[in-house]
């Protein structure tokens, strides 16, 4: 079957070019332009010799070139790397080497560690408007446009179209092969579930670059026919910005991102148009879901879970009727989801049956570029071993209580981290909340809280003990309570707990 994830971009255009794809501040660009200009990027690459299947790496923030590169690289039959900007230069080589990238497109900020790294590799540079600084053997994005061309090549629909980098369950970072098709269904069979309208204007702060921000919200939005508002980058002035001067109505963010809103003084902000939030990432504290909803009224959130393996989205609660707090919801149309035990039997539904979430479905990447053995490891059977932990109840629904590589073993008992800090998030005073183990001689592991607290919010250690020790069985209590001003987190806003661990 022949089919390239690009048509999505055409299809909409053909549908009402003259629409808005993306806005960014007071800059807007129709259907027409983005495949315009993505056309041109295409006749570009090609014009440089690039062949179907060649990889080419995109280090961008969340600006329209990442549309143009995206598209174009996709509808030159090209594989389109999303590398983080923030990458170091012998990161942005190892990605470059990992993958065979032939090309790197850059953004001004970051082109000094980018040239570093890659020496080899030719390299096109996105300036700021009005600049053209650029390292010396750098070329312009600019020179990467070539002729109008509207040709689309037609890949299979199992080539793969992105090369998503994930650590996985262990190890150095890793492609996730994902196909034209499977990001098709995925955002396809999200949007759905989102209630994605074609009125839609869905905030895009997610990055780019990562599976949350391309497949639910960019593909999605264009899927969709909707408009998106970009974002570079997570801070709470420019997201209520864009929130209230785009009108938004959908925002889709992890829990870092909602607890920021929380915190926010919104008063005189006009962000009524705002009706859905998606979560995901990591896990919501139901604390936080529910005060976001007295605070933004008419707003409804639903959470869903996926990873880059799954092209995004593996599970999701799908309306305010059906969906449950504190669970991921139930498997999206065509991904079926079981919980298993160590020797990867099915195991019943019941809290206390707590097991590996794996995945089998039309999302789940065909491997591991050029790593055989991790990819035997992770799909076994044609399951996608997910490396969370997981219980289901008699509905289907599944509660995640951690990742595998989280769990804590305190003197031979499991501690689920996300249990205490779901208790620490009832605390009046805490804003943030990571439960980490620290090695310990006699237990093994340690109970410790890592928390941040409100502003002008006061709580010693000892409280915070107190207040666990009323909620939960004494062996899950951490032991040592530390205050930080803020939690670290990574670049799609997800708590580093292996920072908090170092
Ligand atoms: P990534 O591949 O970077 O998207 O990370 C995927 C991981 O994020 C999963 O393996 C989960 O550990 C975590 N995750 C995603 N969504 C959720 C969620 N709703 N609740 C808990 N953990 C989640």
């Amino acid at each position: 079957m022949s089919f390239n994830l690009a048509t999505i971009l055409r299809e909409s255009r053909r549908a009402h070019p003259d629409k808005p794809l993306c806005h960014l501040g007071e800059l807007s660009l129709d259907y027409r332009q983005v495949d315009e200009l993505s056309g041109r990027i295409a006749a570009g690459l090609r014009g440089l010799g690039l062949r179907p299947g060649d990889r080419v790496a995109v280090q961008l923030p969340n600006i329209p070139q990442f549309l143009f590169a995206y598209f174009g690289i996709l509808k030159a039959g090209l594989i389109m790397v999303p590398l983080n900007p923030l990458l170091r230069a012998p990161e942005i080589a190892y990605h470059l080497t990992d993958s065979g990238a032939r090309l790197l497109v850059t953004f001004e900020t970051f082109a000094e560690e980018a040239v570093k790294a890659a020496a080899e590799v030719k390299t096109y540079v996105v300036n700021t408007p009005g600049s053209d600084a650029r390292p010396a053997g750098t070329l312009s994005f600019d020179e990467l446009y070539g002729a109008d061309d509207e040709t689309i090549a037609p890949a299979n629909a199992d080539d793969t179209a992105v090369l998503l980098y994930t650590s996985g369950t262990t190890g150095r970072p890793k492609g996730a092969e994902l196909t034209h098709f499977q990001l098709y269904m995925n955002c396809t069979v999200a949007g759905e579930l989102f209630g994605f309208r074609p009125d839609d204007v869905g905030l895009a702060v997610l990055p780019l670059f990562h599976v949350f921000g391309l497949s639910s919200v960019l593909n999605v939005a264009v899927r969709f026919g909707g408009t998106i508002s970009l974002v570079p980058r997570f801070e709470i002035g420019p997201v209520l910005d864009a929130l209230e001067r785009h009108r938004c109505t959908v925002f889709t963010g992890v829990p870092t991102m909602y607890f920021a809103m929380l915190r926010a003084d919104t008063a005189g902000r006009d962000l009524s148009a705002l009706r859905v939030g998606v979560s995901g990432g990591a896990a919501i504290p139901g604390e936080v879901l529910r005060a976001f909803e007295d605070k933004f009224p008419g707003v409804v959130i639903l959470e869903g879970y996926g990873l880059s393996e799954t092209a995004s989205t593996a599970t999701f609660n799908v309306s305010a009727e059906q969906r449950r707090i504190a669970s991921i919801g139930r498997p999206v149309w065509g991904v079926e989801t079981l919980v298993v035990d160590e020797d990867g039997r099915p195991l019943p539904p019941g809290p206390e049956h707590v097991g590996e979430i794996v995945v089998r479905g039309h999302n789940v990447m065909k491997g591991y570029w050029n790593r055989p053995q991790a990819t035997a490891e992770a799909l076994r059977d044609g399951w996608f071993h997910t490396g969370d932990l997981a219980y289901a109840d008699e509905d289907g629904y599944l509660f995640v209580v951690d990742r595998k590589k989280d769990l804590i073993v305190r003197g031979g008992y499991n501690v689920y981290p996300r249990e205490v800090e779901e208790v620490l998030y009832t605390h009046p005073a805490v804003a943030e909340a990571a439960v980490i183990g620290r090695p310990d001689e006699r237990l093994g592991e340690e109970v410790v809280a890592c928390v941040a607290l409100r502003p002008g919010a006061a709580a010693t250690a000892e409280e915070v003990t107190a207040f666990c020790r009323e909620r939960l069985a004494s062996y899950k209590c951490p032991r040592e309570v530390r205050f930080l001003d803020a939690l670290p987190v990574g670049p799609t806003g997800k708590i580093l707990k292996k920072e908090l661990r170092a």
